[in-house]
């Protein structure tokens, strides 16, 4: 079976850290270029620059997720990678109705916008999307499960914003695979898959981690199955 290179969590300029030359056709020319076949957008409780990253990378012809990096009310990061835009587009409105009333200060922050093929500006967001959604880890992993996504613990070896920084150990859970940003782990990942990915906010990270995964193609589908049979390997191994 063929094996595919992927990196499931970049940020875009959508995201209150990301900078603003992320847009999601910068990100697809520069996937392309690093020999990425399958890439995911995770900007930080929004998916409105998906629709746009779901046009750029068809026209490029790489294979492309749908996703959002969600804050749990445990301030705990997890990925929300989807089939379909719709469905990152339903999970970001639910998350961002959750979050706190705090708007973004765009001279410390920089801009949350989304934007269109051509780089321009459609709008942007005014609550900081750092902050935490009023939703659980359990809550967030059954909405994203139910709609037919994977829900995968971020970054869980990470000293901030991670399963094991904020909970202390990995409870047990119906999740897809763990996110490692080092090897070799010595977190205890339950026998889950383990995958790594670049977490880019700018354009030079995307594809600096990665994993591989074997698949018949590099889609939703043959990633899933690949996370179910344990058949990927971090690019850190
Ligand atoms: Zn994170
Ligand atoms: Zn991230």
């Amino acid at each position: 079976m063929p094996t595919f290179r992927a990196d499931c969590h970049i940020h875009s300029c959508l995201s209150p850290c990301g900078d603003l030359e992320s847009s999601p056709a910068a990100i697809v020319e520069r996937a392309v270029d690093m020999g990425l076949d399958l890439i995911a957008l995770t900007d930080h409780n929004s998916a409105l620059n998906c629709p746009t990253f779901a046009e750029v990378a068809d026209r490029a012809g790489i294979a492309a997720l749908y996703g959002i990096e969600a804050t749990t009310r445990e301030e705990v990061h997890v990925l929300c990678l989807f089939e379909t835009v719709d469905a990152a587009l339903e999970l970001g409105e639910t998350l961002y109705a959750a979050l706190p009333d705090i708007p973004v200060v765009p001279e410390r922050f920089g801009d949350q916008v989304y934007v269109d093929a051509h780089d321009m500006i459609l709008g942007e967001v005014e609550k900081h999307l750092i902050y935490a959604a009023d939703y659980s880890l359990d809550e967030i992993g059954d909405m994203a499960l139910a709609a037919g996504g994977l829900f995968i613990p971020a970054h869980i070896d990470r000293a901030a914003n991670s399963i094991y920084s904020q909970l202390g150990f990995l409870p047990e859970g119906d999740y897809s695979a763990v996110e490692v940003t080092k090897w070799p782990s010595r977190l205890d990942t339950q026998g889950h898959a383990v995958i790594s990915d670049s977490d880019a906010h700018f354009l030079d990270g995307v594809g600096m981690r990665s994993f591989t995964f074997e698949a018949e193609r590099p889609d939703f589908r043959g990633l899933k199955a690949a996370l179910e049979k344990r058949s990927v390997r971090s690019s850190l191994v």
